[in-house]
């Protein structure tokens, strides 16, 4: 085999396995790639070829990763064509009680996103995160490092809610938060605050208590991760207050270093 194939190879096994991380399972072609590879072989082509996945299910990454031999490297997804991708979702058993898909809010532009857990009854009903009891507290909480829910991005691990706002199962999570990794890595913010054990662990893949994560922080993709405590328990623990202004006060700070 041509050393060249050999590398575009290696190359290309590496990107399909960070595909697979993201849970991306197939990639269409633009026709503008054709010409890009007019010069291979065809069966470059071939591997490309499945398309169940919206044609912009690509997500904006280290591009060190893979330097394909096209001029133009894939391009990032928006926001809105990851929820038309979304569509009326019927991938986990969630579905049948929910009023409305709770896709998430705020800024494309965010430096700071938050993550909860997942709708209840008031963000069902309006089809927006974190505009309950608990969602009064976040607001009051963004406020206090001087910033507004416009400037940040709102979302939860599941997007549906939870028959009476028990804790989303596993199936649920591995259904719906190939998604919320699509906002993510389309946002790309400076840090994630994840709100509560739920977003913590699945964004950090550890089964460790949210009490020990948060207070510090920690890696997803290169995004600085912020656990603390949820909104919700805080309504239930008001002396846990301190802890999450201890936390977003660490937050404002290196939002401010990178200014
Ligand atoms: N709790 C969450 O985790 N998310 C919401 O959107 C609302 C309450």
């Amino acid at each position: 085999m041509p050393e060249d194939r050999q590398f575009y190879l290696a190359q290309l096994k590496e990107r399909l396995q960070y595909y697979k991380e993201m849970r991306i399972d197939g990639l269409s072609v633009k026709t503008s790639l054709d010409g890009a590879f007019a010069a291979a072989a065809p069966m470059n082509q071939e591997v490309f070829r499945p398309a169940p996945v919206s044609d912009s299910a690509v997500a904006k990454r280290n591009s060190s990763l893979f330097e394909l031999p096209l001029n133009q490297q894939p391009s990032s997804e928006s926001l809105e064509s990851i929820r038309t991708d979304l569509g009326d979702c019927q991938r986990c058993k969630l579905c049948s009680g929910r009023t409305n898909i709770v896709f998430g809010s705020g800024t494309a532009e965010a430096k700071l996103v938050f993550v909860g857990e997942g709708p209840g009854a008031d963000e069902d009903a309006q089809g927006l995160p974190f505009v309950g009891a608990a969602g009064q507290l976040l607001t009051k909480i963004i406020e206090a490092i001087q910033l507004t829910r416009d400037q940040v991005y709102i979302c939860n691990i599941v997007k549906c809610r939870p028959p009476s706002n028990r804790t989303p199962e596993e199936d649920e999570i591995a259904a719906c938060s190939p998604f919320l990794f699509r906002q993510i890595e389309s946002i790309r913010p400076r840090v994630i605050c994840c709100l509560g054990a739920v977003a913590a662990q699945i964004l950090l893949e550890t089964k460790t208590a949210v009490g020990k994560l948060r207070g510090r922080f920690h890696d997803y993709r290169g995004i600085q991760v912020m656990p603390t405590w949820h909104p919700a328990y805080l309504l239930r623990n008001p002396a846990a207050k301190r802890d999450v202004w201890d936390d977003v006060k660490k937050i404002r700070t290196l939002l401010d270093e990178g200014r």
